[in-house]
């Protein structure tokens, strides 16, 4: 037996990662699979992005860079912060990463130490709590249910801070639940955040992911005291499709971003080059908010579908998403728990989905729709016949 670091003994690999790959290696042995378990929009990056990466080749953009990013980049993500999120931020305050997953635990390393507590709210997205384990930080999952859209509330919030916590870890739009919060919910928040003197990371990965009209509201927008303590998360994986360039960004005080670069310079240095180059394409290009509209009307119809579906199903019942491209339903009243729904699923119906528990919620399971509406009808007529043996 290798003696490995605790470190790693502590943490579980991810679990989506995990049954994505098994539906593949399914699909691949020629099984019919219907997969709702990705977390990555269907579509190809388009291709004006594509073409950005491509002259920035062309231009011989193959040597390294500034670990935090080039530099055209980081001013049009800082430009990007102002206009869209109405956050003050210049290039100094940005680093380009690896993806927002990076964007995540290069902060992590940065912020948190031994015994610093890191309050995230459970459904949460899965990697939160291995990372703060990763940087021996303790998370502190505070459990939220459908009854408030599996939102925290600011008493909840407030309940769970004790001396030794650091950080409140916001995501909206949230994976997995599709919920979104609204400017006062936002802003109660913010009262306790400040009140308390924490920080807050605001994970905006999905921001552009939203439906009905709803309003993406980033929290350091609120004021000045609240901008102080917080850092952005983000990156360009669902906005734009481009989950496998691994492009991310944080935001945030200069003194900050810095200690993440020094963390960058010693673990990955700079970001690929040129696909830096199809960022900025795709941050700055007129055609790209067409190509977001587009994936949108399409999410919007399955999201309709597949909601109707589950509504006509007894035992299965979901709040209804506003954001991102998933719906997490609640299984309880069939009896079964989320890894046993999900094993019968993919095992009697060649069905995968994500089991709640990877998420803090074993009540619950993760469809995503960023899938065709023909497999969307296919998978759900056979978690309807699944449903009906429970
Ligand atoms: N945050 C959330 C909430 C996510 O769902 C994801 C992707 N699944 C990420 C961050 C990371 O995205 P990436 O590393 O692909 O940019």
């Amino acid at each position: 037996m290798i003696q490995l670091a605790t470190r790693v003994t502590q943490v579980t690999p991810s679990l989506t990662l995990a049954i994505t790959a098994k539906a593949k290696e399914m699909k691949a042995k020629g099984i019919d699979v219907c997969s709702f378990s990705s977390g990555e929009p269907d579509f190809d990056t388009p291709q004006h992005i594509k073409e950005g990466a491509i002259s920035a080749l062309d231009q011989g953009k193959t040597k390294y860079g500034p670990v935090a990013g080039e530099s055209g980049l980081r001013e049009a993500i800082a430009q990007k912060l102002n206009q869209d999120n109405h956050l003050n931020y210049s290039a100094d305050n940005i680093i380009v990463t690896n993806g927002g997953k990076h964007s995540l635990f290069n902060l992590m390393l940065a912020l948190i130490e031994k015994g610093d507590e890191v309050i995230i709210p459970a459904p949460y997205w899965l990697s939160y709590p291995e990372m703060v384990k990763l940087a021996q930080g303790t998370p502190v999952i505070v459990n939220t249910t459908a009854e408030t859209d599996y939102k925290i509330t600011p008493e909840q919030l407030r309940q769970a801070i004790t001396s030794k916590t650091k950080l409140f870890v916001l995501n909206s739009p949230s994976n997995p639940t599709g919920m979104v919060y609204n400017r006062e919910e936002i802003k109660a928040l913010a009262q306790v955040i400040v009140d308390h003197d924490l920080w807050v990371v605001s994970d905006e990965i999905y921001e552009k992911i939203l439906y009905n009209g709803t309003e993406h509201i980033s929290i350091g927008s609120l004021g000045e005291e609240i901008f102080k303590r917080t850092i952005i998360s983000n990156g360009f994986a669902k906005s734009y499709s481009m989950t496998g360039w691994r492009l991310g960004y944080l935001a945030g005080p200069g003194e900050l971003i810095k200690a993440t670069s020094t963390i960058q310079s010693h673990s990955t240095s700079n970001v690929c080059t040129f696909a830096q180059y199809g960022a900025i394409a795709a941050l700055e290009s007129p055609e790209s908010p067409q190509c977001l509209q587009k994936m949108l009307d399409a999410f919007t119809q399955r999201r309709q579908v597949i909601l109707e579906r589950i509504k006509a199903i007894p035992k299965l019942s979901c709040p209804t998403p506003m954001g991102a491209f998933y719906v997490f339903i609640d299984i309880s009243q069939t009896g079964l728990n989320s890894l046993e729904f999900c094993d019968g699923l993919l095992n009697k119906q060649q069905v995968a989905a994500i089991p709640g528990k990877a998420f803090g919620a074993d009540n619950c399971i993760r469809l995503s729709y960023a899938t065709d509406l023909a497999s969307i009808e296919k998978g759900m007529d056979r978690i309807e016949k699944f449903v009906n043996t429970l």
